[in-house]
């Protein structure tokens, strides 16, 4: 194999110096120690892991970044795994940025859905279940909407970690399977995600479980950073100007703005920033909600419903988080209802050959909103992501009968 053809991660020396300096709580700043194991800061908000940049910015330059092979551990500076026997990976890819099929104006999608398990939960699950590793957890526990329970067993099963997951009951069926392939305990409860939730919460110290929930734990936002920095590697570092984010819990729009300003603090982009557009499903908008009535934190959203699994998450630990980046990037909030993100679904798979999933839609949906009603120009360059593979959702039944023992009516073929 040539260097370019092995994994990123194979080739680097067995033990390195992260560039990690410590943890400190999103909300009050609370600092603790890296090297441990952390769930939720004391005021029960998330820890943002803190790097040493000057030095990060020291052993690192973007010609050597650029001669890496085309995955994510590309980054290893920037992320947290001391050992490198302790990564856990299954292949993660550089997902590509092209522009959008069939679709005049600068847009354009990343494309998420080619990341091992077919979602872009891969990227924090990944970091997580590795920094698990590392620092000696032998179960892992995590309520789903499907994605995040699918990346947990996989990563967990090649780490030797066991894994509990806990879904809706009305979770698509491919994930469930998915998940119990792919050796962990699958439960489906008669509830919403905040309900696993909170049997995951009740049921950990009894269980031995550490709790991999969204956020509750400091590492899969890390992950999801990865996202930031491959967006401004791809764009030739000059950010976009917008970028429109299928937002459940928020891990990866706060995980790209934290990756600016990591990058910035580096001195490799400048201060502009894309606009954050967290979009939501009609059905379950939290944050639109609380972006519309400028306040910081987000009510639990009553009766959450949507078919776009992925962002059906009633309440955020780290709402504050993506409230404020939305806010500091000029960006907005918008909810699209599941009529319009299906019919964008449909129009691109039959316009430009892509097959959305229904999140990445909605980000599609959104931007055809944004344009419309003036917020965002069609010229501007904006990124949609499309998270994870459309194959994963259910389709509408399709397929004509034709009777080989009968005549055949070409000319009827349209
Ligand atoms: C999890 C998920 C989301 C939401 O991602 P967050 O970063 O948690 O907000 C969006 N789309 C899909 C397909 C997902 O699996």
């Amino acid at each position: 194999m040539s260097d370019t053809q092995v994994p990123s991660w194979t080739n680097v020396l067995e033990q390195r110096p992260t560039f990690v300096t410590n943890l400190e709580c999103g909300l009050s700043g609370e600092e603790v120690a890296s090297d441990r194991l952390h769930g939720l800061s004391s005021v029960g908000r998330p820890f943002l892991v803190r790097y040493n940049l000057p030095a990060l910015a020291k052993s690192l330059d973007k010609e050597t970044l650029a001669a890496r092979p085309p995955d994510m551990w590309r980054y290893r500076e920037f992320l947290p795994v001391r050992e490198t026997a302790n990564i856990v990976s299954l292949g993660e890819c550089m997902t590509p940025l092209m522009p959008a099929p069939g679709v005049s104006g600068d847009l354009w999608i990343k494309d998420e859905g080619r990341l091992p398990t077919g979602s872009f939960k891969a990227r924090g699950l990944c970091l997580a279940v590795s920094m698990a590793k590392e620092l000696g957890v032998t179960r892992m526990a995590m309520p789903t909407n499907g994605n995040a329970g699918a990346a947990l067993a996989a990563y967990c099963r090649s780490a030797g970690i066991e894994a509990f997951v806990f879904c809706p009951d009305d979770t698509p069926e491919t994930n469930i399977r998915e998940i119990a392939l792919q050796g962990a305990h699958v439960y489906c409860v008669n509830g919403l995600i905040n309900d696993c939730g909170k049997i995951v919460g009740d049921g950990k110290e009894a269980m031995d479980w550490f709790d991999a929930s969204t956020l509750k734990e400091p590492y899969r936002i890390e992950g999801k950073k990865t996202m930031g920095l491959e967006l401004a590697e791809q764009c030739g570092w000059q950010l976009p100007d917008a970028i429109f984010y299928p937002t459940g819990g928020g891990t990866g729009l706060i995980g790209m703005w934290k990756a600016f300003d990591e990058l910035e603090a580096m001195g490799w982009i400048g201060p502009k920033r894309p606009k954050m557009i967290a979009v939501q499903a009609a059905g379950c908008a939290p944050i639109v909600k609380a972006f519309d009535e400028g306040v910081e934190h987000a009510e639990l959203w009553p009766d959450a419903h949507t078919m776009a699994a992925g962002i059906r998450v009633p309440a955020a630990v780290g709402d504050f988080l993506i409230l404020r980046a939305v806010r500091q990037s000029g960006g907005f909030a918008i909810a699209i209802d599941d009529e319009t993100i299906f019919a964008a679904r449909d129009d691109m798979a039959r316009n430009g050959g892509l097959l959305l999933c229904p999140e990445g839609a909605a980000t599609y949906a959104a931007w055809r909103q944004a344009v419309a009603d003036g917020r965002i120009s069609a010229q501007d360059r904006s990124i949609l992501f499309n998270c994870a593979t459309g194959l994963k959702y259910p389709m509408p039944p399709a397929g004509i009968p034709l009777d080989r023992h009968q005549p055949i009516d070409y000319g009827a073929m349209l």
